[in-house]
């Protein structure tokens, strides 16, 4: 599909409602040719961070108003061109986007055109946050090259092959179906990789192992994977169910919800900011950070140590969940910000289940790095990994692999 072989770069766009992510690929050689952030969007702090990294450049701010996401996709397109990477480069293969929700229907990286961007939009109802964010991602992408081919990578596609019995809730179907209420999972294309890289680790193909991937960002979720399947994950139908997360509650009794409006006066907006916002973490203790949790927590803080002890309960939960799901695990794998980084987290929530075969060399846990690792003993039966995840790379390769079968 691709009109020159020499169209190797991919540039990746994650679209935010007020925020847009990007990062300029060479799928030539993996490399990273410029990675940026436009935060703030519409409002008069408006910030462009942008570093250049084929050129070797540090790190250029630009703080002024950027009205909109066409200004701000303007704007990058103004900072790759001053690098020698402009977006009309005959080098430029294809846009990536990240969409965050692709229903049942979009199991595959997709290439955009009118009769998908309606269906994105048709799937509003189900994330009013992000796919209309992502929506404006794409025409803003399509106005400035309309000639370049657009492709959605969705964040629920990996999840699309679990089993109807772990995708549906146990509710009057005839309801369910009319409002389209089922588990769809987010975070897939993290899944996805992060699962694939384990296998990596592990010398063996996806098709051979069974995974339970953990990702653990502000946001997090947990996912089984069989021989390269997902077959169950925590999120649901939106990313507030499953673990505890930065600053959703993840999991509760949905009476809660009933309980707040009946008793509580509260609205229903005022319930999803309180779940999605208020809660986790930062509902828990007032802070979302681990590394400021872990911190308190060294000061003798009890509501930091209570917030930890939550996140990690969960965490576990959701192991052992997954272990009985899969029947026979051969790696769990911590991945995303608190994943990758914090150890503590990692050693609490595989304590005590020896007897699944799961451990955590303290040594190993300890080390830092940025390579995927191994942090169980030669022992244990189950690996238990460390799997730096790369969206970006994921959807770049995931997009690029399709404009140029
Ligand atoms: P997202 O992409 O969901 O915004 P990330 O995957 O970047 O999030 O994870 C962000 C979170 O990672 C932070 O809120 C913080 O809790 C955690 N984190 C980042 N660095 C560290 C660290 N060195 N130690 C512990 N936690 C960390």
């Amino acid at each position: 599909m691709t009109a020159n072989a020499n169209a190797t770069r991919v540039l990746v766009l994650n679209s935010g409602s007020s925020s847009l992510k990007y990062q300029l690929l060479d799928m030539a050689d993996g490399a990273r040719l410029a990675v940026g952030l436009v935060e703030r969007i519409g409002e008069d702090t408006s910030r462009l961070a942008h570093t250049p990294l084929a050129t070797g450049g540090t790190k250029r701010e630009i703080t002024e108003r950027i009205a909109d996401h066409t200004a701000a996709l303007n704007a990058v397109a103004a900072e790759l061109a001053a690098d020698g990477l402009g977006l009309d480069s005959p080098e430029l293969a294809a846009i990536g986007h990240r969409v965050v929700h692709g229903g049942s229907e979009f199991t595959e990286p997709t290439l955009v055109t009118d009769e998908v961007l309606a269906h994105i939009e048709r799937l509003v109802p189900v994330a009013p946050l992000h796919n209309p964010a992502n929506i404006t991602g794409i025409r803003t992408a399509q106005a400035l090259r309309p000639d370049l081919p657009q492709v959605a990578v969705f964040d629920t596609a990996f999840h699309t092959t679990m089993p109807e019995h772990a995708a549906r809730y146990a509710i009057d179907t005839a309801t369910a179906d009319a409002h389209m209420v089922r588990r769809y999972g987010f975070h897939g294309t993290s899944h996805a990789y992060v699962s694939r890289e384990t296998a990596k680790l592990l010398g063996k193909d996806p098709s051979e192992v069974n995974v339970i991937v953990l990702h653990l960002g502000n946001g997090a979720s947990a996912s089984a994977v069989r021989g390269g399947r997902c077959v169950d994950t925590s999120m649901g139908l939106t990313p507030l169910e499953g673990l505890v997360m930065g600053t959703r509650s993840g999991d509760i009794d949905p009476a809660v919800i009933f309980h707040l409006s009946r008793n509580a006066g509260m609205s229903t907006d005022e319930i999803d900011s309180l779940l999605n916002k208020k809660s986790g973490l930062i509902g828990l203790c007032g802070d979302n950070d681990m590394r400021e949790i872990r911190r308190r927590i060294d000061e003798g803080d009890e509501r930091a140590k209570l917030a930890f002890d939550v996140y990690v309960h969960r965490l576990k939960k959701y192991i052992g969940a997954y272990y009985a799901v899969l029947g026979k695990v051969d790696a769990v794998a911590f991945t995303a910000g608190v994943g990758e980084n914090a150890a503590p987290v990692r050693e609490a929530a595989v304590a005590g289940l020896e007897e699944l075969g799961l451990a955590v060399d303290a040594e190993l846990n300890a080390q830092r790095g940025d390579a995927a690792r191994l942090i169980s003993p030669e022992y244990a039966r189950v690996a238990v990994a460390v799997v730096p995840t790369d969206e970006e790379l994921e959807i770049a390769t995931q997009a690029y692999a399709l404009v140029s079968a």
